[in-house]
């Protein structure tokens, strides 16, 4: 199987009641290493362009005063498959529909404030990536 990075963000909701280390275990669990972090308060023009895709959904405006509301912890996770690997960890975007076990399930507060993001194609994990990190910071 083929060793793959993906990007992750530790949300503000899971900053704000410190939970890096206990989400860390269980991305660590899962088979993935942490090879870049950092800890960052991101800006509005950040967030906006982060999530730039979603620009016309209703909670675009919502989903951004909440990115920016606390820091979050972003991620560049390596493993097998870590792409999928990481969104099964994580759980569904709604914790109400994510499984047993899964991070969501467990730590998240509603479907905006749900503890974390991770890539959903290895081609926006590359995206991502290269949006938040430089090369020389992410050591495998
Ligand atoms: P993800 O890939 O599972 O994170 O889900 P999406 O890419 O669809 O959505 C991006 C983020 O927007 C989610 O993680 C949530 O924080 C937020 N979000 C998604 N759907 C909703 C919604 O219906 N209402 C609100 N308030 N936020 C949402």
């Amino acid at each position: 199987m083929a060793i793959e990075r993906t990007f992750s963000i530790i949300k503000p909701d899971a900053t704000r009641r410190n939970l890096t280390g206990q989400i860390n275990a269980r991305l660590e669990a899962a088979g993935l290493r942490i090879v870049g972090q950092k800890r960052k308060q991101l800006t509005e023009a950040e967030a906006k362009a982060f999530y730039a895709v979603h620009a016309a959904r209703p909670f675009y405006n919502d989903l951004v005063a909440f990115m920016t509301s606390g820091p979050v912890v972003l991620q560049v996770l390596e493993g097998e498959n870590a792409v999928a690997a990481n969104r099964e960890v994580m759980g569904a975007t709604n914790p109400a529909d994510a499984a047993d076990g899964t991070i969501r399930k467990d730590f998240a507060e509603s479907i905006e404030a749900n503890s974390v993001h991770g890539s959903d194609s290895p081609e926006n994990a590359a995206i991502e990536i290269s949006y938040f990190f430089a090369g020389c910071e992410i050591t495998s």
